[in-house]
């Protein structure tokens, strides 16, 4: 055996590739130059082709088997290879039970095998093996070897149009079967679609290198950028604790591994490119994770894996998301996270469904995948061994299960399933024109959040009693850069002619915390812990000329109307004033150059900092109407991140604490006669909307897709029994009344969807 056979090898394969020849002739080469510097009598190669697995090239067997001697996958040695995917390395090949005789091939005097797949796109392509007339296992390193040059087979077929994907990908799905996922129901709806990875892994377009120097130092480069994005991340999550903070521990820990580089280093030294380098060390903790049998450890190397993806996308250069790639048909993103703006960044036509390894109910990403009707599920352990970019998968986000591989007697009921769905929204869409009044009559007022654009024709769908929520952030959130204020107006205006007689809450701007924009970082504030720094009017006090530009494109847009204007994350009075100067200054200034302004502005403030409730004496004289942000407000009340999956089911708002809470301030306002309104998540939930209705809330703002069941549930309860019953419960209960509210809605018959 030569002393460093990956390096020899390579060198002549370098010179194959370059040459002016057809793959034909390359291939051939390719099995000459392995048969020679592995010392073995054979080494063929099979390609896909029509699904089925063709000797393409051959050194020692008969030349007039090639093209001729076919396997199917997962028939004899060659086909289990492509199958499983997995090497085989034997020194009887006769004695295993996959074993399988042709003839033609002239095949009997040998004795020892080795083969690996030709991988591409997590798919068999092919497969390189290597016969030996003496009964002896290859060495390792001998293994290590073949994966290397079925690298190199793989980019030269990919260039020569030899590969058959269509083929690949079906067999991939065969050997892989039908999984269920469970995971967090965080939006309902059910989707269906292809796995599109959110961060694409890259596939390796060149494998042998030009200049190893290059390579070495590209790889360099590569690992000190990955180093400072892996320590910038540490330090966001270190205040933040729980899980992300453990996992990027272990991130770092990896990223700074002297012997994960120093593998990916003598990969270059054999005269790989940096990418292929990276790959083959990544394939090779592959093989070690699937024979780790400790799920803790098995999950750490899932982390390494990530983090060659990473090192991947770094070195060349191919940083973008999915989105930016662009979406073909109905698809399911796949990621570890999301940001609202990244969530955004997709093609509304076609994403049906988000598959999350964390996530959270209130998390921004939630809400406004919800606005956009796409089924979510959180928490799904497993991504990343089971599902494969191409993949089918069904999302059911009300059952929190993602479907992947689905059987066709899956899909049967799956599609069942949706049209009992779609006959219950039509039961909704029977309720549109009937008025959201209770058994007893207490008319509930139900609005619906908004934020982008378009949404406001969701008001005629499902004749909402107007926007109680505008999120303007979400404008800033979808734009590269900040939108100029005429695209403000004409967000504005286009929302209030769609709403018509009906009215709009515009809620000026609400960014940082989880809604990040990056045009806006600020170097001053780099918040440690975001929902509690400096966002919302906290920022645009700060940066009042961002808050001028708003209030113009708001007066400007309403001119001729009633204009609400509601201020996000108030803590104490003197905020509200300061924020309505602004907006009154710029009031003054129209009408002192006499253009166009509203007929009357109405000023709000947004309840969810728990302090603002013990100042409200002081704040309900100044403002038109108030909205509970219960977001914000309940995890504040409860000191736990609504972004963070650990505490995502800790707290219920059910609980004694947030209904008293939220009991209180209603009933100040009654006394005060300022309309409240709830603008949270939790509004859109039935029963949570019937415990706010039992406690006095009678205004809702909230997601579309509620409208329906809320309005359903209103028109089918006595609200004054569970008043009542609300009263006694609120009395003694020291934990959630859940329980107890949704036996009595049972036995009252209310519809709860
Ligand atoms: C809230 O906090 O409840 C709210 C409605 O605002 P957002 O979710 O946009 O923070
Ligand atoms: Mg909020």
């Amino acid at each position: 055996m030569v002393v460093s056979p990956a390096r020899a090898i390579l060198r002549a394969l370098h010179d194959v590739m370059a040459a002016k020849t057809s793959a034909q002739v390359k291939l051939n080469a390719v099995v000459a130059t392995v048969a020679e510097q592995l010392d073995s009598e054979v080494a063929s190669i099979y390609l896909l082709r029509d699904g089925v697995l063709e000797l393409f090239a051959t050194k020692g067997l008969a030349q007039a088997a090639v093209h001729v001697t076919r396997l199917a996958m997962g028939e004899g040695l060659t086909g289990v290879i492509a199958a499983t995917r997995e090497p085989l390395n034997l020194a009887e090949a006769r004695a295993h039970p996959d074993f399988a005789f042709k003839p033609e091939t002239g095949e009997e005097i040998f004795h020892s095998f080795a083969g690996v797949p030709i991988v591409r796109r997590e798919a068999s392509v092919g497969v390189l093996c290597v016969q030996h007339a003496d009964p002896r296992q290859y060495a390792e390193v001998e293994i290590e070897v073949l994966q290397t040059v079925a690298m190199v087979i793989a980019e030269l077929i990919a260039g020569a149009g030899l590969i058959d994907d269509v083929a690949a990908a079906k067999a991939r799905r065969a050997a892989s079967g039908p999984v269920r996922l469970s995971g967090l129901k965080l939006v309902d709806g059910l989707a269906r679609g292809t796995a599109v990875f959110h961060q694409p892994r890259v596939v390796v377009e060149h494998t042998v290198a030009e200049d190893t120097e290059a390579e070495r130092a590209r790889v360099y480069g590569a690992f000190i950028r990955m180093r400072e994005q892996i320590d910038g991340m540490v330090k966001q999550a270190d205040f933040a604790g729980g899980d992300s903070a453990e996992v990027l521990e272990t991130y770092k820990m990896f990223a700074y591994d002297e012997g994960w580089s120093r593998r990916i280093n003598e990969a270059i030294d054999t005269g790989l490119t940096a990418e292929a380098a990276i790959e083959r060390v990544q394939a090779r903790t592959r093989a070690k994770m699937r024979s780790i049998p400790d799920p803790y450890l098995r999950e750490r190397l899932i982390d390494l894996d990530d983090l060659s993806n990473r090192l991947i996308r770094i070195v060349s250069g191919q940083l973008g998301s999915a989105a930016s790639a662009g979406l073909r048909g109905d698809t399911i993103v796949v990621a570890r996270n999301l940001g609202p703006a990244e969530l955004l960044e997709y093609d509304r036509r076609f994403l049906r469904g988000v598959v999350l390894e964390e996530g959270s109910l209130t998390a921004h990403v939630t809400i406004v995948a919800r606005a956009m009707g796409i089924a979510v599920v959180g928490r799904v352990r497993d991504l990343w061994t089971t599902i494969a970019d191409g993949d089918e998968l069904l999302v059911d986000g009300g059952a929190g299960a993602v479907l992947v591989r689905p059987t066709p007697a899956t899909i049967k009921t799956f599609t069942a399933t949706s049209a009992l769905k779609a006959k219950r929204l039509a039961e909704y869409a029977k309720l549109r024109d009937l008025p959201a009044t209770t058994l007893d009559g207490t008319r509930i007022t139900l609005m619906m959040n908004a934020g982008l654009q378009g949404d406001a024709a969701a008001l005629n769908e499902t004749n909402a009693d107007g926007i109680g929520l505008f999120r303007t952030e979400f404008q800033f959130l979808v734009s590269a850069t900040l939108p100029r204020r005429e695209r403000q107006t004409a967000l504005y205006k286009s929302v209030l002619d769609a709403a018509g007689s009906r009215p709009v809450v515009f809620r000026t701007v609400d960014i940082g915390g989880d809604k990040a924009v990056p045009y806006m970082r600020d170097g001053d504030h780099d918040d440690e812990n975001p929902a509690m720094g400096w966002r919302a009017l906290r920022l645009a006090l700060g940066r009042s000329g961002l808050m001028k530009v708003q209030a113009r494109a708001l007066l400007e847009a309403g001119a001729g109307r009633t204009l609400n204007i509601m201020f996000p994350m108030v803590s104490e009075p003197w905020e509200f004033d300061a924020a309505k100067v602004i907006v009154e200054e710029q009031r003054a200034w129209l009408t002192k150059s006499e253009r166009a302004r509203p007929e009357r502005v109405a000023y709000g403030a947004m309840l969810e900092v728990p302090a603002l409730a013990e100042t409200l004496d002081v704040l309900l004289p100044k403002v038109d109407f108030l909205s509970i942000g219960t977001n914000d407000l309940t995890q504040f009340l409860f000191a736990a991140d609504r972004a963070n999956p650990a505490l995502a089911d800790r707290y219920d708002w059910l609980s004694p604490a947030i209904l008293r809470f939220l009991r209180r301030v209603v009933a100040q306002c009654a006394d005060a006669g300022v309309p409240v309104t709830v603008c949270g998540e939790m509004g859109g939930r039935p029963l949570e909307a019937l415990a706010l209705m039992a406690i006095g809330v009678e205004r809702l703002s909230i997601t579309p897709a509620a409208i329906g069941p809320v309005k359903a549930m209103v028109r089918s309860v006595a609200l004054a029994r569970v008043r009542a019953a609300m009263t006694a419960w609120l009395t003694d209960a020291s934990s959630t009344i859940r329980a107890d509210l949704s036996a009595m809605a049972a036995r009252e018959g209310v519809a709860l969807g």
